[in-house]
């Protein structure tokens, strides 16, 4: 199964251009689709769930028209919103149920047993008649992922779904996404590198409403190796520096500034080759930007 987005463009009524000309070709597994606030995500993200129109472009899952044919979208889409809303005094089973229940499950027999399977996998089915209002953060996300799954989704969308949670439940969360991606299409769409670098198998960097690379994680890392060099920078004018050599990154370290750049070639004894990371890719490719 593919999502293919051919030319989708989107001006908003402020004038602010949040897509120009976005084409992707989105395979089964994980996708992430990383960028900074503001470069277009949730836009694109809310396009591909049919809840806003693009000005420009179509958007086809293998033969299925999606902007065309969005009752048939309806039917195979799981999409968890940046902001996901509830009533936090119903309890977890509940919702479920009545959500169920408003997808067209009117067996209440076949419904319980959605439930319960998809409350097991997100890991809630022990917290099934917690309030949701007292769920943890990640307790939180995880139920919006148990709601997006109702329905068997073909393609689940998931808008910056691990900000705010703690390195623990965000392990968890990205765990249940990994499950998640075995067998269907899963875009996330986050502006934090490491979720993307531990969990998708393809990814794109999306920017002032540009794609700026599609790529595969592991391959593009191999071809930054021997070009990402590492000094220790501490008391040393940036400004100046910054004219001389390619800066990727700056970071303290036990007190010490360490600076990140980008060089095909030797760039002197101070300096240190390190392995690539994700993160170097990412900044190369904002800074490179035309
Ligand atoms: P991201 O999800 O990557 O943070 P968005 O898609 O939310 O980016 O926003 C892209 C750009 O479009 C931003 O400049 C944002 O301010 C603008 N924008 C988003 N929604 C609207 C809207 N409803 N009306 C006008 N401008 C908007």
């Amino acid at each position: 199964m593919n999502l293919t987005i051919n030319n989708l463009s989107k001006t908003y009524s402020n004038g602010v251009r949040a897509l120009e000309n976005v084409s992707l070709t989105i395979p089964s597994g994980l996708f992430g689709l990383l960028g900074p606030n503001g470069a277009g995500k949730s836009t694109l993200m809310r396009t591909i769930a049919t809840l806003q129109e693009a000005d420009d472009g179509d958007i086809w899952l293998d033969d299925l028209n999606i902007l065309e044919q969005k009752h048939d979208l309806k039917q195979i889409l799981g999409y968890l919103p940046q902001e996901f809303g509830f009533y936090p005094k119903d309890r977890a089973m509940d919702l479920m149920d009545h959500l169920n229940l408003l997808k067209g499950i009117s067996n209440k027999r076949e419904r319980a047993q959605m439930v319960e399977y998809i409350l097991k996998k997100v890991n809630l089915w022990e917290a099934r008649k917690q309030r949701i209002g007292t769920f943890s953060g990640g307790m939180k996300q995880r139920f919006g992922i148990a709601q997006a799954l109702l329905g068997n989704p073909k393609l689940l969308i998931v808008d910056e779904p691990t900000a705010g949670l703690d390195p623990y439940e965000r392990r968890r969360f990205h765990n249940l996404l990994a499950e998640i991606g075995r067998d269907i299409i899963v875009i996330l769409s986050t502006h934090i590198v490491d979720d993307v670098s531990n969990l998708c198998t393809n990814m794109a960097i999306i920017d002032k409403g540009r794609i700026l690379l599609q790529t595969v994680p592991g391959e593009i890392i191999s071809e930054f190796e021997n070009k990402i060099w590492e000094m220790d920078a501490t008391g040393i004018d940036m400004e100046t520096f910054s004219e001389n050599y390619h800066v990727i990154s700056t970071r303290l370290f036990a007190g010490k500034t360490i600076v990140r750049i980008y060089s095909g070639s030797n760039p002197g004894d101070d300096f240190l080759a390190v392995e690539p990371i994700l993160e170097d890719v990412y900044f190369y490719t904002l800074s490179t930007r035309s």
